[in-house]
């Protein structure tokens, strides 16, 4: 048996006590997966510090001295312990508020010892909590070298697993190999890339011998992680590109002339022009069409959609339209019909509210083939809608839908579909890559004429009163205004309440204009008559949570207020503020929060103040707050777990890993060569679980 496949419970160190708890908490059940528990940072331990040098900033410090007395501090559980520590330079004070009789018992005064911990400032007085404390003649202490520190849980802690320990049963696990751990990656990979060989990384991620050995060991690793998500991603694509056909649009026929003669209500800009093309050679190539089509809020991907639907329908298809909500699916349809008015071309609507006996003759006339193009909801997917002919799906907004909605969409033709797949909200170009490298990109990255950027400022609750006149001015020169309340589900209570505050409030305030307001707990009726009162201008604001942050489109709205800006995400600001400069007229964004904010907050507004890209904001956004709270990661469905690569630090790992990933892919597309037999077998066993690529588009 492979010695990296032991039971966990088996290397030195680990027991079965300990092995249920690395299982269950931190998913490690062999001797490899403890060896790929990687350390979040390193500590110099060959660095000691005097006392006096001590500052309340420093992470860590170690230091070299004696105690010279201890004392203990209140009762029972309250009760401390308190070792007065100096090495001729100045006093720290070593405290416990755990195992104090051990530590009193263990411990002499006046010998010598190094101690280890994080120093906090207590007036003009440090103190160590909890210290490590070695022995300097101890076997254990190792004056140089950089020490590994790992992260552990709560529960952990509680049952005496720390860094420490870990580190101890990485000892442990190195000790049992009576050979080489075996390559991880293909001799050619490993020799084009000058890269140290597994067995060397795996030792020097956990003992660094050098830093420039920890270099080489971390480059090591993460090229690895990210190259193999290349490679999984490009054989797949390779695969189905290769098995797939699909349906091919080769005519331009009457709608759509008609339509872009007659009905287009405004010259295409050329993002969506060349859009346009892109796709219709996509979509005449023979090969199934998987696209995403990634365009700013405003930037017209509507109206893109609507035009390749007509084209579907040239060619005799059918083609459906899923959004992430009844309100936005309702308003597409409205668009379609009203775009689409004197056409001959049969548009309906699918949702949740859609009544029994009008979705029975709706899925008759699917199968029949009557209507042409679908519009609706999740509805869209259930097992009895079907079609006679399906040949083009647009899925809009799509960070909102899950991998699995997406491939139902998918299976339910013999033949899939081409897929357009559309989203506002930018993803930078290494989550890109990552997350859906096996699709096709398309970008408008360019608004339509005659928009004036939304003019975004940030003010402070206390000073609500010089915003509101603002606004009455506004909306007396005839615009219209939205007021947005965060909603999270943890404390929705709470926050339903705030908003139904915030409603009252505004009609005491205004008691001139109509206010309407929508949460997504109302009534489907009820939303659709809020939502018609504000888009036929008889409520002038609507106060509403982020329901309206999809797609909602009322071009005579020109300022919104986002209430505790603070809490939204930046790309989900960046996504509200779209609601508004739809128009010719000047827009506003306002930013509203408490005056004491954190330092990173107040970055973040900063940034929504001073940037109206999309995409510098994504970046920005995932800077700040790491990929795996970036929108559209956590709703994708995909379990997006890198263990030591960061698409912000490593992207140019990330670009290497997929030139090398590509080249291997060209030329052995199946990975049959004996070369890359390792390869294949690591791909099927990471694929296997982590990473089901298959089912994405
Ligand atoms: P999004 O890309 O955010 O979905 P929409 O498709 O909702 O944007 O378009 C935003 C607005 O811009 C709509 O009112 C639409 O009619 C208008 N629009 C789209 N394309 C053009 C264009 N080429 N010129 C002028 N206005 C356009
Ligand atoms: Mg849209």
């Amino acid at each position: 048996m492979n010695i990296l496949q032991t039971d966990i419970q088996f290397v030195p160190g680990v027991g079965p006590k300990r092995a249920s708890i690395l299982n269950t908490e931190l998913e490690i059940f062999t001797l490899e997966d403890l060896l790929r528990y990687y350390p979040y940072r390193y500590v110099d331990r060959s660095r000691l510090y005097y006392v006096h040098e001590i500052e309340g900033t420093m992470p860590y410090v170690q230091l070299k001295g004696r105690i010279t007395a201890f004392e203990t501090f209140g009762e029972g559980r309250k009760q401390r312990l308190v070792a007065h520590f100096t090495d001729g330079t100045g006093f720290v004070d070593l405290v416990w508020f755990q195992g104090i009789r051990f530590v009193e018992s263990k411990y002499k005064r006046n010998k010598e010892y190094i101690v280890f911990g994080k120093p906090s400032q207590f007036g003009s007085k440090y103190n160590i909590a909890h210290p490590d404390i070695e022995d300097c003649d101890t076997p254990d202490y190792r004056p140089e070298g950089l020490m590994a520190f790992y992260n552990t849980s709560e529960k952990m802690k509680r049952s005496y697993i720390n860094s420490k320990t870990l580190n101890k049963m990485m000892e442990g696990a190195l000790g049992m190999l009576k050979e080489r751990i075996p390559e991880s990656l293909s001799p050619n990979v490993v020799e084009t890339m000058s890269m140290i060989p597994l067995h060397d990384a795996l030792e020097n991620i956990h003992f660094p011998k050098s830093p420039i050995l920890l270099r080489d060991a971390e480059f090591r690793l993460k090229f690895e992680e990210l190259f193999y998500i290349q490679l999984n991603i490009l054989r797949y694509s390779a695969n189905r590109n290769a098995k797939l056909k699909g349906f091919v649009f080769t005519k331009v026929g009457d709608h759509l002339h008609s339509f872009y003669k007659k009905h287009l209500p405004f010259e295409l800009t050329n993002a969506q022009k060349r859009v346009i093309r892109e796709i219709r050679t996509d979509t005449a190539s023979g090969k199934q069409m998987n696209r995403l089509l990634q365009g700013d809020v405003g930037s017209g991907k509507t109206l893109v959609a609507l035009m390749l639907m007509l084209i579907a329908l040239d060619n005799g298809f059918q083609s459906c339209m899923m959004a992430p909500t009844e309100i936005l699916a309702t308003q597409h349809y409205d668009t379609f019909k009203e775009t689409l008015a004197d056409m001959n071309v049969k548009v309906a609507l699918l949702t949740g509210s859609t009544r029994k006996k009008a979705r029975e003759s709706l899925h008759a006339q699917l199968l029949s083939g009557e209507i042409d193009i679908l519009i609706g909801t999740h509805a869209l997917i259930e097992d009895t809608v079907n079609f006679n002919n399906l040949g083009f799906v647009v899925i809009d907004e799509q960070h909102r839908f899950g991998v699995v909605q997406r491939a139902k969409l998918w299976t339910k033709n013999e033949r899939p579909p081409h897929m357009l797949v559309m989203t506002a909200t930018p993803i930078p170009r290494t989550l890109a890559m990552t997350v859906y490298g096996d699709l096709d990109v398309s970008v408008i990255d360019e608004l339509p004429p005659g928009r004036k950027p939304v003019q975004t400022g940030h003010r402070y609750e206390e000073k609500r009163g010089a915003l509101y006149q603002f606004l009455r001015n506004e909306i007396r020169k005839g615009r219209q205004a939205y007021i947005v309340f965060p909603l999270i589900e943890e404390s929705e209570k709470i926050d339903l309440q705030n908003l139904e505050d915030g409603y009252i409030r505004t009609m005491e305030m205004f008691p001139e204009f109509k206010v309407c307001k929508m949460h997504g707990r109302m009534k489907p009726a009820e939303k659709q008559e809020e939502m018609r009162k504000f888009v036929a201008n008889e409520a002038q604001i609507m106060v509403s949570t982020t329901v309206i942050e999809v797609g909602v489109n009322v071009p005579n709205a020109s300022v919104m207020i986002i209430e505790s800006a603070h809490r939204f995400g930046l790309s989900q600001l960046h996504q509200l503020r779209g609601r508004v400069g739809r128009g010719a007229d000047q827009s506003y964004c306002i930013l509203v929060t408490p005056y004491e904010l954190s330092t990173v907050t107040r970055k973040r507004m900063a940034i929504m103040t001073e940037s109206n890209d999309g995409f510098v904001i994504a970046e920005a956004d995932l800077k700040l707050r790491g990929p795996g709270d970036l929108e559209g990661t956590q709703q994708s469905g995909i379990p997006f777990n890198l263990k030591i690569a960061d698409l912000v630090r490593d992207s140019s790992i990330l670009y290497r890993a997929r030139e090398v990933a590509e080249e291997i892919i060209e030329q052995d597309p199946a990975l049959e060569h004996p070369q890359h037999e390792v390869l294949r077998k690591q791909l099927s066993r990471l694929g296997g679980n982590r990473y089901d690529w298959g089912r994405i588009s």
